[in-house]
């Protein structure tokens, strides 16, 4: 394919990255927008690696999208990829690319490339996917984000044959708390308990809202040992907070929380739906928690389970 004058026009004129390649991935013309986009002027991206400027971790969606184009029908492909600008920023760019083919015989000649900067709708994107898993009052992953984690580290436990424990924690009496302080005063109490709780885990813990005033812990490739000095950390930190708490049915000044801690350990053989049991398991020690007296942790280990 020729480059005529109005590929020429509208090329030089976009703001898109307009190129045509060899088969071989090689720029055999770019657009000038890739100084504006990229940094890099026409013949800098001639001169470097066919696609050098992309993250090498997103170089094979890029040849995958190469790979389909060659196949007879297909009109255009399409994928995401991060690239590199002169300056050392990296973008993210939409990359669509389409085979031109030679109209005698219907074979491949080149490609006809065009790279679009969409760092702004991917940030958003990222942005309302975040959303969709943080709980809004706590900031905590919410209820989706925690099912769909503890069954990815499930899974993982499984796979190493390790261990994984639970936290379900409650915050003790906090019916009464919001009848005599306010619906208000028992959010923001949710809220800053949230913050404890997250300060006392450990990075690799994930902490989520489960519900109402109960907050979960997975804590991945931890021992029962190791989940209780989270949970005692958890708790006194909560202890720690002094949040004022008058009338408290046991007797103490300020807010606490009792929790239930489980532990899995990955075998085969066993017959119990995981991780739900674990989920079932760290309920029943929170049970017994608030049975025997509340801020205090209680726990309980399965062991011999299979994925469910
Ligand atoms: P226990 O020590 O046995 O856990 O007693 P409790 O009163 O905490 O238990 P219960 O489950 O009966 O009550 C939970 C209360 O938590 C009910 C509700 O008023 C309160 N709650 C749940 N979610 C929220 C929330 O988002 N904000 C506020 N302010 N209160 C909430
Ligand atoms: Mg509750
Ligand atoms: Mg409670």
């Amino acid at each position: 394919m020729k480059t005529g004058p109005s590929f020429q026009l509208l090329a030089e004129y976009s703001a898109d990255i307009i190129c045509r390649t060899g088969l071989d991935m090689r720029f055999l013309y770019i657009s000038p927008s890739c100084v504006q986009v990229l940094g890099y002027t026409p013949e800098e991206m001639m001169n470097m690696e066919p696609f050098g400027h992309v993250l090498p971790e997103d170089l094979p969606g890029l040849a995958a999208i190469a790979n389909r184009n060659l196949i007879p029908g297909t009109e255009s492909s399409r994928a995401t990829a991060r690239m590199r600008k002169k300056d050392g920023t990296v973008i993210w760019m939409e990359v669509t690319a389409r085979v031109v083919r030679d109209p005698a015989t219907d074979e491949p000649i080149e490609a006809v490339i065009v790279m679009r900067d969409v760092t702004e709708r991917k940030l958003m994107e990222d942005r309302l996917a975040m959303l969709a898993l943080t709980d809004d009052l706590t900031r905590l992953a919410n209820r989706r984000a925690f099912d769909q984690d503890l069954d990815r580290e499930w899974k993982r436990t499984l796979r190493e044959g390790s261990q994984i424990s639970l936290l379900l924690l409650d915050v003790d009496h906090f019916k009464e708390f919001n009848d005599r302080y306010g619906h208000q005063v028992g959010d923001d109490c949710l809220r800053t308990i949230a913050i404890a709780v997250q300060g006392a885990v450990r990075s690799t813990d994930i902490a989520a809202r489960y519900g109402g005033e109960e907050i979960a812990v997975i804590l991945p490739s931890t021992d029962t040992a190791g989940a209780v000095e989270v949970a005692e950390k958890v708790r006194s930190a909560i202890e720690a907070l002094k949040l004022t708490r008058e009338g408290h049915p046991e007797g103490g000044k300020w807010v606490t929380a009792s929790m239930g801690v489980a532990t899995a350990l990955a075998r085969d053989g066993g017959t119990m739906r995981m991780p739900e049991s674990l989920l079932l398991a760290a309920d029943n020690a929170l049970y017994k928690a608030k049975y025997e007296g509340r801020n205090r942790i209680a726990t309980a280990l399965l062991v011999a389970f299979k994925a469910g």
